[in-house]
């Protein structure tokens, strides 16, 4: 039975029918466990292949290491110059007030890091990365992720985002969240009002990555945040028993899409500890994008995308369709085309 506290320990998940308390205990001894009673009302208990559980329910698999995981999968750290941020590109960095979420996925690509309220960056912390900020003219973008940004309180986010504001270069804002449609009764108005600032343009990536978590309360937080004039994107990661299916991933794009939610990136999965159960072939992948081409319009078509382990940014990696000219149609006919031949 689900009640409407956020599960967090073995017995809790045991009441709910869920999963074994030892086997959540042992897994949460080593990473962060929490699923909201959204999510896990979500859950069909009687199917062992459930994609919302299989997302979100703790699994021994995670325990072991496979050889080319790492703790660090996208190098936040080397590219780190203060607490808080992550500057890669030199046009925009990632801001990381906060370092918990209202949900645990079990894939999580910062699984060693994210948890706990207390690693929040302290008043003085954050002044710093807001000082980093300012002293980089070059940043034209800022990207507040985490942990989830929206769990900040609306007096906290509307501080950060108006100090942001406040700094001239910066023109866009955007944050990345899973509360749309994890805990959506969160999108209060008050939550909507501390995003609303003068200057800067503010975008929301909403993570998502089966259509069932676009549930009634999410297409209402949705709806809220569009009505209130914030361009909404949708990140998925690529899942073995999640989203693996070309129909399952066509289900989830016309939902996001419905919604007013571009899907923006597909993520291979990242090479984080203890997710090679989730892990689908980059061929794989492919193979699912090219029959996306032919099942869905352009709107509803992400970018596959790898983060290059190491830190070493983001790079397209979707299948190619014009080779030495020979182009592929979404049907898989070849056509000639090389117009620049002379
Ligand atoms: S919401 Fe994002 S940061 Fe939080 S556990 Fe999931 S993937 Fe990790």
């Amino acid at each position: 039975m689900i009640n409407n506290r956020t599960l967090r320990r073995g017995e809790d998940f045991a009441a709910a029918g869920l999963a074994e308390t030892e086997i959540v205990d042992r897994v949460a001894e080593r990473y962060a466990v929490a699923v909201t009673p959204l999510l896990a009302g979500l859950i069909d208990a009687e199917n062992e292949d459930d994609p919302i559980a299989r997302q979100f329910v703790p699994d021994l698999r995670e325990l072991e290491t496979a050889p080319a995981e790492r703790a660090d999968p996208i190098g936040d750290h080397a590219f780190s110059p203060v607490k808080g941020i992550v500057h890669r590109y030199p046009d925009r960095l990632l801001l990381t007030p906060l370092l918990h979420c209202p949900v645990y996925c079990r894939f999580c690509f910062r699984r060693e890091r994210v948890g706990g309220a207390e690693k929040a960056l302290d008043e003085a912390e954050l002044t710093a990365a807001l000082d980093y900020i300012r002293a980089h003219e070059e940043v034209w973008e800022v990207v507040i992720t985490g942990g989830d940004p929206l769990m900040l309180s609306p007096p906290r986010l509307a501080a950060m985002m108006r100090a942001l504001d406040a700094i001239p270069h910066v023109r866009i804002i955007r944050l990345h969240s899973r509360i749309p449609v994890a805990d959506p009764d969160r999108i209060t108005a008050d939550l909507i009002d501390a995003l609303q600032i003068d200057r800067a343009t503010v975008w929301l990536a909403v993570h998502c990555n089966h259509e069932r978590e676009v549930s009634a309360p999410a297409s209402a937080a949705l709806r809220a945040l569009s009505r209130a004039g914030i361009p909404l994107l949708g990140q998925t990661v690529l899942l073995r028993g999640v989203n693996d299916k070309a129909e399952t991933l066509e289900a989830l794009f016309r939902a996001l899409v419905a919604n007013r939610v571009k899907p923006y990136y597909l993520h291979q999965l990242d090479l984080a500890a203890g997710t090679d159960h989730f892990r689908v072939p980059v061929e794989e992948g492919r193979a699912l994008m090219r029959e996306l081409r032919g099942r869905v319009s352009g709107v509803c078509q992400p970018t596959y995308i790898l983060d290059i382990p190491g830190g070493h940014g983001k790079v397209p990696i979707g299948p190619a369709y014009l080779e030495e000219g020979i182009v592929m149609d979404w049907q898989g006919g070849a056509h000639d085309y090389a117009p620049d031949r002379r």
